[in-house]
């Protein structure tokens, strides 16, 4: 099964989703492997026509990939999506990935640096988490490491989680320490999701936003279906006018951490249409 109206070819596509169904070094609760297929089955509940943009997804030119074979190590998994997104980048198109835990963002943007493509780019994520522990149960390609893994070969002042409420004491020491920007999702409900992300824009100081959305970043009220829930989170219209305001500045974007079999499919469905947001966002002329 495809994403809904996503029926370009390769070749003829702006746009390139591909699913990562890996769930591998997850914590506590596992399953995010099957987000990929639930987020297309979802997919189809919307309108083709989004009256907000006057523009059709099936006038989009987006090509689904379908899924990453994940047989093999973690390493394997790395390497292998490492070469999708390459190809992806190569070929001059918009990369758009669907997790899979959050580990999968990591090669992500190792493809966009070896492509030569992170001169003026910055990492946004929105997450309830830092993730930025060192390793975590003996394993540093754990999602909750992947904000570290980045930093460092990004550059630490590269990378900005957004909507953050859990932080360890180690990894509250190293942020210091190494000198990570960060916003917490009580910043955003106090100024706003457009102050917060004019300053992150401003810290960041780079034309070019990866922007890479932990769904657990949003409250558990509206997506409950993840790995590990955390209250105060932000609501699904902030996100969307985020992902509004980067507007010409979008350079990727991924889909983590949804989580079907806790989901009673809402989860699935804001993940896909946040997708279509994405989508709108970068199609519309
Ligand atoms: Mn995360
Ligand atoms: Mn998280």
């Amino acid at each position: 099964m495809l994403f809904a109206e996503c029926t370009a070819s390769f070749e003829e596509a702006d746009i390139v989703i591909l699913g990562v169904p890996f769930d591998r070094t997850s914590s506590f609760r596992v399953g995010s492997r099957f987000a990929p297929n639930k987020i297309r089955e979802e997919s189809y509940n919307f309108e083709d026509y989004l009256f907000d943009y006057d523009i059709s997804l099936s006038d989009c030119n987006v090509h689904d990939m379908g899924n990453l074979d994940e047989s093999g190590t973690e390493e394997d998994m790395a390497d292998k999506l490492f070469s999708k997104v390459s190809t992806i980048l190569k070929n001059g198109k918009f990369p758009i990935a669907m997790g899979g835990e959050h580990s999968i963002t990591s090669p992500i943007i190792r493809a966009f640096k070896a492509q030569k493509r992170t001169r003026g780019l910055g990492v946004i994520t929105i997450d309830a988490h830092l993730d930025f522990r060192d390793s975590y149960l003996n394993n540093r390609m754990s999602h909750a490491c992947v904000t570290r893994r980045i930093s460092e070969f990004l550059g630490v002042a590269r990378i900005i989680p957004i909507g953050i409420r859990s932080i360890c004491k180690e990894e509250h020491d190293d942020a210091e320490k190494l000198g990570l920007n960060y916003f917490t999702a009580f910043e955003v409900h106090r100024y706003g999701i457009e102050r917060i992300l004019r300053r992150a824009m401003r810290l960041l100081d780079c034309e070019k936003v990866y922007l890479s959305l932990d769904i657990d970043g949003i409250d558990p009220a509206y997506a409950p279906g993840t790995g590990t829930p955390e209250p105060y989170g932000l609501n699904p219209l902030e996100v969307r006018k985020l992902i509004n305001m980067l507007e010409g500045r979008l350079a990727g974007f991924d889909v983590v951490e949804v989580c079907p079999p806790y989901d009673n499919g809402n989860t699935s469905a804001l993940a896909a249409r946040l997708m279509t947001e994405v989508i709108a966002v970068i199609a519309s002329p």
